[in-house]
């Protein structure tokens, strides 16, 4: 399929044997997925990715790659050494070896030190970007992360723990705020917004499964939060946006 495209003036790169490319698989619907992602499932003999990529996506793969699963959801999960041994092992077998994630693999992917680890034994590396869930996922749900008459900046935080990152700087300091990995905390962080100041019925938007056919979009305030999710029990993988952009949502959703 890739063979069909060209680029304006160089072929497409080679995924050489003893090397390692990181690739962002995007949010779900296989069309987001980049062209040198889609060339680098066409070379790779084996295939390391995260419950996150979706099966469409996997189904693009050379029909000989090994598949490896580490992610979380895959049963078993593998640690983040264990993962980066993989690849070293891997690689030094003289494998072409696809690293695929979810959405863009340097936003809250341990991209950078799956990269690093390869620079630390030699091996080639390339990085291909992906589209983030909490761009493009939103982008899926009608939500623009900005918008020239609401912010002139966006906040992207990781909800994975109520207490590394300063939640009141973070409700001061942005209109738009893009939470990862924060369904389970979602309750405390709206309490903790409301505590620092934002206003009890500001919008919020809760992205499951973004871009994909099983996509649903909890919308909500910041004090309705926590009982809305209770009744509704969205479930992971959740982007969520807090912020006047999800009132958008009236004119801008398209995605059914
Ligand atoms: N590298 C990824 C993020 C990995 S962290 C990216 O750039 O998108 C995992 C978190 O990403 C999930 O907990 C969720 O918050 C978000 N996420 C990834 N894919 C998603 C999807 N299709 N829909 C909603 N959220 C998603």
């Amino acid at each position: 399929m890739i063979d069909s495209l060209s680029f304006p003036s160089r072929p497409w790169p080679t995924l050489d044997a003893g090397s390692v490319w990181l690739a962002g698989a995007g949010p779900g619907d296989v069309g987001l997925l980049t062209l040198h992602a889609l060339n680098a499932l066409n070379q790779a003999d084996v295939i390391v990715h995260d419950a996150l990529v979706h099966a469409e996506i996997l189904a693009l793969a050379q029909p000989t790659a090994e598949l490896i699963n580490v992610g979380k959801r895959g049963g078993q999960s593998a640690t983040q050494s264990d993962i980066n041994q993989l690849l070293i092992t891997l690689a030094t077998s003289g494998k072409r070896v696809l690293r695929l994630k979810g959405g863009d693999p340097f936003v809250f992917g341990r991209g950078s030190e799956e990269a690093s680890a390869l620079f630390d034994q030699n091996i080639p590396f390339r990085i291909i970007p992906g589209i983030s869930a909490g761009i493009g996922g939103l982008a899926y749900a009608g939500i623009p992360v900005t918008h020239r008459d609401i912010n002139h900046s966006v906040t992207f935080v990781t909800g994975h723990d109520l207490k590394t990152p300063d939640w009141a700087a973070i409700a001061k300091g942005a209109v738009i705020i893009v939470i990862y990995m924060g369904l389970r905390n979602m309750g405390e962080i709206a309490r903790l917004m409301i505590t620092a100041g934002r206003d009890m019925d500001e919008p919020v938007a809760i992205v499951c499964a973004a871009s994909t056919h099983e996509q649903t979009v909890l919308e909500t305030t910041l004090s309705e939060a926590a009982n809305d999710i209770k009744r509704a029990n969205p479930k992971a993988p959740a982007v969520i946006c807090i912020g006047p952009a999800v009132e958008l949502r009236a004119k801008l959703t398209w995605f059914k």
